[in-house]
């Protein structure tokens, strides 16, 4: 299926590796001219080299955090009117929460709810005056079914959704979209980081998870990067608001 995207440009926020890397790699396979952000300068320029590459696309490396706003300006200065945006970050530490201090809160919500609504309040004025705008958060599962343990990311994000929810039917009368991918296991350096966490080694981790979900195996970032692009294809313009689980089966519910 042609997405209709060649041609536009997007950003794709902390996209170095994982879900993110996954999602720009998708976007340059149907001819978008992606920006792509992340911290570490080594990881970032090998990602950008690998999906121009492969691809053949314009891909260009805004180094920074973007949950600061030096790293969203930086994302902006090299793509200053996206046609698409994905907001990512990497997600809060797990923990008791009787552990988690203000500043933990601080920093979990400005990541991944005060951070992608001000990536969006950037770009979405030039969206509507060119009716056509795609904004897709890589959200959690979590936000569905929460992860006791990861508090900070179910408030955080949960808040985030309840956003966009209400923002997303304000603007899609222009044909500009918001809507949230919600990740189960996916295999990437996230999985490692809370395998350590839970004194598990990365094997038993992945063995663990595909034990409980029917599809019985982790998620391959590349599924979730072609569900990404789909969302932001011409297509999918009557898509709206929508929370879309990406976990195997493992959220059991008949609808
Ligand atoms: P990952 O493999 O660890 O990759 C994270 C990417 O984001 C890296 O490129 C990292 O590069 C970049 N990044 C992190 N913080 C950043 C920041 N502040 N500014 C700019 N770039 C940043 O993680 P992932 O598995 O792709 O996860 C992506 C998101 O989905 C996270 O929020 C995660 O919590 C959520 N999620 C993942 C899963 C899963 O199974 N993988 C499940 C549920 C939810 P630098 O470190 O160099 O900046």
């Amino acid at each position: 299926m042609d997405l209709g995207l060649a041609g536009k440009r997007a950003i794709v926020c902390a996209a170095s590796k994982g879900l993110g890397r996954a999602c720009a790699l998708a976007l340059a396979r149907e001819g978008v001219a992606v920006t792509i952000t992340g911290r570490g300068a080594e990881a970032l320029e090998e990602a950008a080299r690998a999906i121009r590459d492969e691809t053949g696309a314009e891909v260009l490396a805004a180094q920074g955090d973007i949950t600061m706003p030096e790293g969203r300006a930086a994302a902006l200065a090299l793509c200053p009117d996206p046609d698409i945006l994905v907001n990512n970050a990497g997600g809060p530490p797990p923990g008791d929460f009787r552990n988690f201090t203000d500043e933990d809160w601080h920093k979990a919500l400005n990541a991944n709810m005060l951070s992608p609504i001000a990536m969006i309040r950037a770009v979405i004025d030039p969206m509507i005056a060119r009716k056509f705008g795609r904004i897709v958060n890589i959200t959690s599962g979590s936000v569905k079914s929460p992860i006791p343990a990861l508090g900070l990311s179910n408030g955080a994000r949960t808040g985030l959704t309840g956003f966009v929810a209400g923002l997303a039917r304000d603007v899609v009368k222009h044909n500009v979209t918001i809507n949230n991918l919600l990740p189960g296991s996916f295999n990437t350096d996230r999985i490692a980081s809370l395998a350590k966490s839970n004194g598990r080694s990365l094997e038993a981790e992945i063995a663990e998870r595909s034990r409980i979900i029917p599809a019985g195996r982790i998620g391959d970032p590349e599924e979730f990067g072609a569900a990404c692009a789909f969302l932001c294809g011409v297509q999918a313009g009557f898509i709206v608001g929508q929370n879309l689980l990406l976990d195997g089966g493992l959220f059991n519910s008949t609808m």
